[in-house]
């Protein structure tokens, strides 16, 4: 669509992270013309930069009953409906010696409060099911926990959008919102060749941690309050399910196994919408803390650290005390009158808060048509069989594998492997690369996970560039090393070192320094 083009879709919403793409989802869903504009990749803001915990709730039922209760519920929704992109692995909370003994009560009982599924169990039992934590815990609780891949969530709710009839922009900001007459008028999405005007009935501010300054594009306050939170990835599998420590959340006391390899989170503190990254402090402090749970850590292998920042809502406490709950901004009341925000929640509940913002927006546009995501897959859960390729790749692409798998076995190295530590076949990067939604290797990882493993794509970025045929692959490849090298260089030491002076050592061949930034 050129510049000079107009197009009238319904809803605009602003924003590709779990909370927009779960919007498109529903409101395709319900026969609503949708738009839906994400300024860098889906996946980019906190919804990428998080710790991949689908909450049962017990972390915030002690401080925060309406968040524990609302993920207690969404929790168990998303194992039915994204069961191809979660692990139902459990949690256990437990205590040190140290630790008060009277917040175990308190934890129980906020538990039973707010639904969710809580057994006290014995310290013999919580070892037989972690062996590597420490054998001097006091208490263990045994919890519905779950690890999720955000990545392939909100890849998944975006395909599904798109099936029921949703466009979706990648790569297309939307720089400005148009107020006449109390309601916006238009909006301007994209730059240059790619800068088109929209004229929707309703614009859904789904944009995170960004909502302050989309709403402010069209006169509205929006009170945020940015958080950041690091993380630490370790290689391998340290515990089979999730370990939380049984205490007043606090920095470094969350272990969540991922895939081929463990997180360890995370911190809280203020947070900008620039370079948001991991320091080495931040990392000294989490792996003091979790080190104390799980002694091995110390020795274990740190791979790379990464930051998001939570989009909290101010006027509910501060960091770690704010509440988890989401509000959807009704912005007529300040004068805007097809404006909605939403703002707040957690990955776990953005189902729920779609639902809640596309009830609105059915409201505002005086439509009717029930929310049926609580009720309709958005890709059926993993079975057994096929290939060991096949089974990696439906843990990823759900119900999308067959199509994939298609074009790789079309392809004459498809099957062939390009990155070992993830395994990704040079097909799926092939099928992923032709898509207009990736442009940068950054993309293409997030859509595949190749040169997410412990090399950091020191063996597959030249097979990530040569799938993607970027203009400038030198440029490319440096950008996205430089991008990686951010959240390695605060983690260096043992087994990374060494694997990183390795990769200096491969990369001076091609006079690539992989360990510049910018
Ligand atoms: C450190 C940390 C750990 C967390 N851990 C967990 C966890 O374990 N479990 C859990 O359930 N939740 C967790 N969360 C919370 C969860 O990640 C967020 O609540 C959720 O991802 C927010 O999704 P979102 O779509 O609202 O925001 P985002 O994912 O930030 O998406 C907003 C999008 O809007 C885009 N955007 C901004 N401005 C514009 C514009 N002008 N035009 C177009 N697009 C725009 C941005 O590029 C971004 O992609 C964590 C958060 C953090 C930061």
């Amino acid at each position: 669509m050129s510049s000079s083009e107009r197009y009238m879709p319904e809803v605009l919403i602003v924003g590709g992270g779990a909370t927009g793409t779960g919007i498109a989802r529903d409101l395709a869903m319900r026969g609503v013309e949708v738009l839906l504009a994400e300024a860098g990749d889906l996946s980019s803001g906190a919804s990428g930069g998080n710790h991949g915990m689908l909450h049962s709730g017990a972390r915030y039922a002690v401080t925060d009953p309406e968040a524990a209760r609302e993920c207690a519920t969404e929790g168990e929704v998303l194992k039915r409906i994204a069961g191809f992109c979660i692990e139902d692995t459990g949690g256990l909370f437990v205590s040190l010696p140290r630790d008060d003994h009277a917040y175990l009560d308190r934890f129980l009982d906020g538990c039973r409060g707010s639904g969710v599924r809580a057994e006290e169990i014995s310290i013999c039992e919580a070892l037989r099911s972690e062996p590597n934590i420490s054998s001097d815990i006091a208490a263990a609780v045994r919890v519905p926990d779950a690890s999720v891949d955000p990545f392939f969530l909100v890849w998944g709710m975006a395909e599904s959008a798109r099936e029921a009839g949703a466009t979706v922009l990648t790569h297309t900001p939307v720089t400005s919102l148009h107020v006449k007459e109390g309601r916006i008028a238009r909006a301007v999405l994209g730059r240059g060749e790619r800068r088109r005007t929209v004229r929707p009935e309703v614009v859904v501010n789904a944009s995170g941690a960004w909502c302050g300054r989309v709403a402010a594009m069209a006169g509205q306050r929006i009170d945020m309050q940015l958080d950041k939170g690091s993380m630490v990835v370790f290689n391998g599998r340290l515990v089979n399910g999730l370990v939380n420590r049984l205490r007043p959340p606090a920095d470094g006391d969350i272990l969540v196994p991922h895939r081929s390899s463990t997180i360890l989170g995370t911190t809280s503190g203020p947070g900008t919408l620039e370079d948001v990254r991991a320091t080495a402090t931040e990392v000294e402090g989490l792996l003091r803390a979790a080190t104390e749970v799980l002694p091995g850590l110390s020795t274990a292998r740190t791979i790379r650290s990464y930051a998001g920042v939570r989009p909290l809502l101010n006027g509910n406490g501060r960091g770690r005390q704010a509440s988890r709950a989401f509000t959807v901004i009704d912005h007529s009341e300040g004068g805007v009158e097809n404006l909605l925000s939403v703002a707040g929640g957690k990955l776990t509940t953005c189902r729920l808060m779609a639902e809640k913002a596309s009830d609105a927006v059915m409201r505002r546009l005086g439509r009717s048509g029930a929310c049926r995501t609580m009720l309709e897959e958005i890709s059926p859960p993993v079975i057994g069989g096929g290939s060991f390729q096949e089974e990696v790749m439906r843990r990823k692409y759900g119900a999308f594998t067959g199509t994939i798998l298609a074009e790789c076995i079309g392809s004459p190295l498809g099957r062939e492997e390009a990155c070992s530590c993830e395994s990704v076949s040079v097909g799926e990067l092939e099928h992923f690369a032709a898509s207009p939604d990736v442009i940068s290797l950054s993309d293409l990882m997030r859509r595949t996970r190749a040169g997410m493993g412990y090399c950091q794509a020191g063996l597959c970025v030249f097979r990530m560039a040569s799938a993607l045929d970027a203009g400038e692959p030198r440029r490319e490849i440096e950008r996205f090393l430089a991008e990686r090298w951010k959240g390695i260089s605060p983690v260096l030491r043992g087994e990374q070192l060494r694997q990183e002076a390795f990769k200096a050592h491969l990369f001076k061949v091609h006079g690539i320094d992989h360990t510049r930034e910018g």
